[in-house]
């Protein structure tokens, strides 16, 4: 009997230096991003189409490949969100094989946020913390508190003082500790550092990082199962730290090493809003480094001027023949809708932002029409209204009575008159 305890440690990405598992997110030496790594032939026999089949709908059917400590039981059905075939958007873009990931949908908080909140809070119980938290440009604020309270946690989280109201609320309705902070999010981040090794809390994007992140994988696993174990040609994914998108290629190039897709070099591309756009301004430059920028858009969720990860997403991104690109607040708008009228998904300001980029990629030859392309949706656009305050007319009243509603109709949309009409003459509704 083969044990069931994946072995994996933290080490450092730049002098490779092992730390074992530490609630740590930086090595000591070089001060580079510590990651988790696996012993992939440790996992091998166990990591198979069929075991993954047997496994639960959610994303602990990947726990061979996800750091979760030994004795954890995941109990919470989180991920594993709707891959769906966008042809009506693909007809607005010109593309001819679109998906949509949708996580604006996934459980428990309504955005990809989920996925590596629970990987974190399982290593947070692990490391006996008993209050855990986070910094956060709202989605991350929303699932940090509803998780904690299904695991008796206590949570305090500290944001910017301009998020969404609508972000504000749906921490604080779970019981959590939430703190305004007078500054962006860079200051907010700054200050948890500082907080984390002073309280001995579990800050999941602070001291849990390493482990936070790898929740990001399961996003590029269930792309490649729900594409009937293949590889697409291209991914949009939108950035704020640079994290989300170098998980899923490491996700595909695990799945890679372990023989359970075919090899093919997946191009990432990056988004932004260019009110907060360092990462696809250093891919656009060609460098290696992030200039940092301070954050005006209406997509908060994106608003990280300083990406922990942004070198090296920009690095990946160029290696893997990708692109980057950031559109307008504007755009960011007319994306939300767009994407909205075509596919009946409602996403949040980060998701305008993915749709608007995906357009301009396709539109730019940048990615041609035939290419099998995956857009990441990553949030719900109920948490963002505000974006869209005085889009649509509120319409006046109208009066109970068909001859009211006759004329109201056909002053201000005839044309669903007309189509009743040729209806009736065809011989009614089938
Ligand atoms: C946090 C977040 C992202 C980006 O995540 P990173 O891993 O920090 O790049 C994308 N979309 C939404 C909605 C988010 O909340
Ligand atoms: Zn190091």
């Amino acid at each position: 009997m083969v044990s069931s305890c994946t072995k994996y440690e933290l080490r450092c990405n730049e002098c490779g230096k092992s730390y074992g598992n530490v609630p740590l997110s930086a090595c000591s030496e070089c001060l580079a991003p510590l990651e988790v790594q696996y012993d992939l032939e440790s996992v091998r026999g166990r990591f198979t189409r069929e075991s993954i089949a047997a496994g639960p709908a959610n994303i602990w059917r990947y726990k061979e490949l996800l750091p979760i400590p030994e004795g954890f039981q995941p109990d919470l059905p989180v991920g594993f969100t709707p891959l769906v075939r966008a042809k009506n958007l693909g007809k607005r873009i010109g593309a001819d094989n679109l998906y949509v990931k949708n996580d604006a949908v996934c459980f428990p908080t309504l955005s990809f946020k989920d996925r590596v909140v629970s990987v974190a809070l399982a290593n947070a119980q692990a490391f006996g913390f008993t209050t855990v938290g986070c910094s956060s440009t709202g989605n991350l604020a929303n699932s940090v508190a509803a998780q904690a309270a299904r695991l008796g946690l206590r949570a305090c989280i500290l944001v910017p003082s301009d998020l969404e109201a609508a972000k504000i609320l749906n921490t604080q309705v779970y019981g959590a500790r939430l703190v305004r902070i007078d500054g962006n999010y860079d200051h907010v981040n700054r200050l948890c550092t500082q907080i984390a090794d002073e309280y001995n809390w579990g800050f999941v994007n602070v001291n849990l990082r390493p482990y936070y992140a790898e929740g990001s994988k399961t996003v590029g696993y269930e792309i490649a199962e729900q594409l009937g174990w293949r590889l697409p040609d291209n991914v949009v994914v939108p950035m704020a730290g640079g994290s989300l998108i170098r998980k899923i290629r490491k996700a595909f190039r695990e799945l890679i090493a372990l023989g359970l897709v075919e090899h093919k070099n997946v191009r990432f591309f990056g988004a932004q809003a260019t009110g907060c756009s360092p990462i696809s301004h250093a891919v656009k430059e060609g460098w290696d480094y992030i200039e940092p920028q301070r954050p005006n858009t209406i997509a908060r969720s994106l608003a990280i001027g300083n990406p922990a990860d942004g070198p090296a997403a920009a690095k990946m991104i160029r290696e893997t023949g990708g692109w980057a690109e950031d559109v307008s607040d504007v755009e960011i708008v007319s994306g939300i809708q767009e994407l909205a009228e075509t596919e009946g998904i409602f996403t949040e300001t980060a998701g305008g932002v993915t749709t608007a980029v995906t357009a301009r990629l396709y539109s730019h030859g940048r990615i041609s029409r035939d290419e099998t392309t995956v857009v990441c949706i990553t949030g719900n656009g109920l948490k963002t209204t505000d974006a869209l305050e005085g889009r649509f007319e509120v319409e006046r009243a109208v009066k109970p009575k068909l001859a009211a509603f006759d004329e109201y109709i056909r002053e201000v949309d005839g044309s669903l008159v007309g189509a009743a009409q040729e209806l009736v003459l065809a011989g009614g509704v089938q």
